[in-house]
């Protein structure tokens, strides 16, 4: 028989779990106590930290942890690639096949026996690098007009050396009705 205290713990759990399943965004244990609440107004940041690490040592999920920054959690426990932006620090899943070759590799080279691996990408997203381009694009575009403007200047100054001399265009026009007199 579930006492009363287990079932308020299966609920919260649950609770934990579909609201991380419910997202692709990674998200970390602020968020996901946030969200929780909605549901479930009195639960505390702590009873969050205390299932998600329950869920995730009985394989129900990843936590995906980079340094210094907060834990994100992921509600697909199967293996699968990660990429990071440096920018704006989203997490997205990576749809590539995960490389048994690479554990086999490692195996024959050390001895080891290789359970998993982890692979994480790092790199700007799209959306961050359409945004950087654009930013580069209008710095890029003031350029060409500075060089278009010095250009001219400078064509202005040739033209004035080579004044009453035939042009190239001509020469070459020339050249080229040769063949046929
Ligand atoms: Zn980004
Ligand atoms: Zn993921």
């Amino acid at each position: 028989m579930f006492s009363e205290h287990a079932t308020r713990m299966t609920r919260q759990r649950k609770a934990i779990l579909e609201t991380l399943r419910s997202t692709k965004s990674h998200p970390t244990a602020d968020w996901i106590y946030e969200q929780v609440r909605h549901q479930i107004p009195d639960i505390s940041l702590g009873t969050v930290y205390r299932n998600l690490k329950l869920l995730k040592e009985q394989g129900e999920i990843l936590e995906l942890n980079y340094g210094s920054t907060f834990s994100r959690y992921d509600g697909n426990a199967a293996n699968h690639y990660h990429f990071r932006c440096e920018e704006c620090g989203r997490v997205f899943d990576v749809d590539l096949p995960v490389s048994c070759a690479l554990e086999h590799e490692l195996e024959a080279k050390t001895g080891f026996e290789v359970h998993s691996h982890r692979l994480e990408f790092y790199g700007l997203c799209s959306g961050c690098r359409r945004k950087r381009e654009s930013a580069l694009g209008a710095a890029g575009a003031q350029a060409a007009v500075n060089q278009a403007q010095s250009q001219e200047a400078a064509q202005e100054y040739a033209h004035g050396e080579q004044a009453g001399q035939p042009s190239h265009l001509a020469l070459e026009n020339q050249g080229a009705h040769g063949p046929r007199h």
